[in-house]
C-alpha cells in the first residue's frame, strides 16, 4: 500500500516523486519506457544538445567577423548525434540516481488503472496490482499525426519522421520537408539546415512561431531565410507520397520533392489505455480535465504535466507536479499560467512570457507596447556584428506591472526568468528601475526598457 503512485516518469512525474518521498509519502513511480519521459529522451535534451553544435559551427563560420578565422568549419552529425546520446544517458542515470536517494520506489512497466475500492486506487503493472491513496497522472504526450493521406504509410516506411525518428537519422537527408512551422519544426529545420539539408519549412499560418509575437516572428523569419531555410507560409499540406510532400499555396496545388519529412504538427495528450474510464476521470478533446491545483473530476487524483493538454511544456511540468504534492500533502498551491516563459533555442533565440501586443488588443486591456533594439547593451553590440534583436515590454497602464515580455537576440532563454520573477511578485516599474543589472550584459536592455516608461 503506498500513499501514492505516480504513473509516467517524464518531468511531471519524476519531480513530483522526489516532492513526494521529501514530504515523508511512500511513493511509486511507473514507467513504461525510460526516466526523463519525452523531454529527456527525445525532445527538450536532445534538440538542445543539437542546437548546440549547430550554434558552434555557425559562430565558427562567421569568425571572420570577430577577427577569428579557421581552415574550414565543418560539423560531424554522426559526432553530434553520439554526443547527444551520451547526454541523454547521463541524465535518464541521474534522474535514476535522484529517485534512489530520495527513497522513490520505481518499477518499469506499462500501468493500467483499475478501480477504486475501500483501500484506495489499484493500478495493474504486467498483472500485479499496487494500491494507493492518492493518484498523480502524468503520462505525458505524443507527437500528432494529422489525417494527411499517405502521412501514416510515410510514417510506417521511414519517409515521414517525428519527433523521436529524426533525432537518431543516421543520414543527413538532402532535402528536408517540414510539416508546421511551430517551436519543434522550427528548431528542428535550424538543425537540418546547418548539417546541410536543404529545408523547406511548410506551414498553414502566414507567420511561424505560432504564439510568438508578430514582429519577433518576422525577425525570426528573416534570420532563418539568411541561413537558407525555405518557408512555405499559409500552405497547407494535402497529402504525401514517395519522395514528395503535396501542398495548397493560395489555391494553387503544388508539390515539393523531399528525402524526408518531418511531420511537426503539434501533440497530443497520452490519455488512451490507462484505465481513465475505470475510475471516471474526465478528458475534453482527450487531455485529463484539471484545475489550477492540479485536480482531476476525481477526488485524490491528480494529474500533471501534458496530459492535461495545457501548456506542453517541462518547466510547466516540474510546477504542476509540485503544485500537486503541495496540495496532496496540505500545502495549498495553484499554478498561474500567466507567468509561463517560452523560448525557442535556436540561433537567434527568442522568449517570450505573458501578453502580446496582439492579445491586449484581443482581450481589450488597458495597456502599453514598448518596443526596443538590443543594441541598448553594450554586450549585445559586442558580441553580435549584424544583430537585429529587439525587446518587447508589455506594460499595465494601470498598475504599472509587467503583463508580457518577447525578446529575440542570444541569452533571451536565460534572462526570460527574471521577467518571470517581476510578473509573479508583481513588481512595478518604479520597484525594477532600483533593480541592480551586471553590466555588460544583454539583461540591461530590460533596465534601459523600463526606464522608457513614464
Ligand atoms: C522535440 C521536442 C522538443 C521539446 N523542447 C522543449 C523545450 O526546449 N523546453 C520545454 O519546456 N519543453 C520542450 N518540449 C516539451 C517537453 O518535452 C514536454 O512538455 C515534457 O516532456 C512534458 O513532461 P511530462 O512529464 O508531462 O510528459 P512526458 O515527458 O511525455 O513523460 C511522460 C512519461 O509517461 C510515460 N508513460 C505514459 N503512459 C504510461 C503508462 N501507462 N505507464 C507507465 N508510464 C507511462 C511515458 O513513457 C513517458 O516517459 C519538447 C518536446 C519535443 C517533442
Amino acid at each position: 500500500m503506498y500513499d501514492i503512485i505516480i504513473i509516467g516518469g517524464g518531468p511531471a512525474g519524476y519531480n513530483a516523486a522526489e516532492r513526494a518521498a521529501h514530504n515523508k509519502l511512500k511513493t511509486l513511480l511507473i514507467e513504461k519506457k525510460s526516466l526523463g519521459g519525452v523531454c529527456l529522451n527525445e525532445g527538450c535534451i536532445p534538440t538542445k544538445t543539437l542546437l548546440y553544435s549547430a550554434k558552434i559551427y555557425d559562430y565558427a563560420k562567421h569568425g571572420e567577423e570577430y577577427g577569428v578565422t579557421f581552415k574550414e568549419a565543418a560539423i560531424n552529425h554522426d559526432f553530434v548525434i553520439d554526443r547527444k546520446n551520451k547526454v541523454v544517458k547521463t541524465l535518464v542515470a541521474g534522474v535514476g540516481a535522484k529517485m534512489k536517494k530520495a527513497g522513490v520506489e520505481v518499477i518499469n512497466g506499462s500501468a493500467v488503472i483499475q478501480n477504486k475500492d475501500k483501500d484506495g486506487f489499484n493500478v495493474k503493472v504486467d498483472e500485479k496490482i499496487y494500491t494507493a491513496k492518492h493518484l498523480l497522472i502524468c503520462t505525458g504526450s505524443e507527437a500528432a499525426v494529422p489525417p494527411i493521406p499517405g502521412l501514416k504509410e510515410g510514417i510506417a516506411s521511414g519517409f515521414c519522421l517525428t519527433n523521436r525518428e529524426i533525432l537518431d537519422l543516421k543520414e543527413v537527408p538532402k532535402q528536408l520537408a517540414v510539416i508546421g512551422g511551430g517551436v519543434i519544426g522550427l528548431e528542428m529545420a535550424s538543425y537540418f539546415n546547418s548539417v546541410g539539408s536543404k529545408v523547406t519549412v511548410i506551414e498553414m499560418l502566414e507567420h511561424i512561431g505560432g504564439f510568438i509575437d508578430r514582429e519577433i516572428s518576422d525577425i525570426l523569419y528573416k534570420n532563418y531565410v539568411k541561413k537558407g531555410i525555405e518557408f512555405k507560409l499559409g500552405a497547407k499540406v494535402t497529402g504525401v507520397k514517395d519522395n514528395a510532400v503535396e501542398y495548397e499555396l493560395k489555391g494553387e496545388k503544388c508539390e515539393l520533392a523531399a528525402d524526408k519529412i518531418l511531420v511537426a504538427t503539434g501533440r497530443r495528450a497520452s490519455t488512451q489505455n490507462i484505465g481513465l474510464e475505470n475510475i471516471g476521470v474526465l478528458t475534453e478533446k482527450g487531455a485529463i480535465v484539471t484545475d489550477e491545483y492540479g485536480r482531476t473530476s476525481i477526488a485524490n487524483v491528480y494529474a500533471a504535466g501534458d496530459v492535461n493538454g495545457k501548456s506542453q511544456l517541462a518547466h510547466t511540468a516540474y510546477r504542476e507536479g509540485e503544485v500537486c504534492i503541495n496540495n496532496i500533502t496540505g500545502k495549498k498551491d495553484r499554478i498561474n499560467y500567466n507567468t509561463i516563459p517560452a523560448v525557442i533555442y535556436t540561433n537567434p533565440e527568442v522568449a517570450c512570457i505573458g501578453e502580446t501586443a496582439e492579445s491586449i488588443q484581443q482581450k481589450g486591456l488597458k495597456a502599453e507596447v514598448h518596443s526596443f533594439t538590443l543594441k541598448y547593451s553594450g554586450r549585445y553590440i559586442a558580441e553580435n556584428e549584424k544583430g537585429d534583436g529587439i525587446a518587447k515590454i508589455i506594460i499595465d497602464s494601470q498598475n504599472k506591472t509587467i503583463l508580457g515580455l518577447h525578446m529575440i537576440g542570444n541569452y533571451s532563454s536565460e534572462i526570460i526568468y527574471g521577467v518571470a520573477v517581476m510578473m509573479e511578485t508583481k513588481l512595478r516599474v518604479y520597484d525594477i528601475q532600483k533593480i541592480v543589472f551586471p553590466h555588460p550584459t544583454v539583461c540591461e536592455v530590460i533596465r534601459e526598457g523600463i526606464f522608457m516608461i513614464e
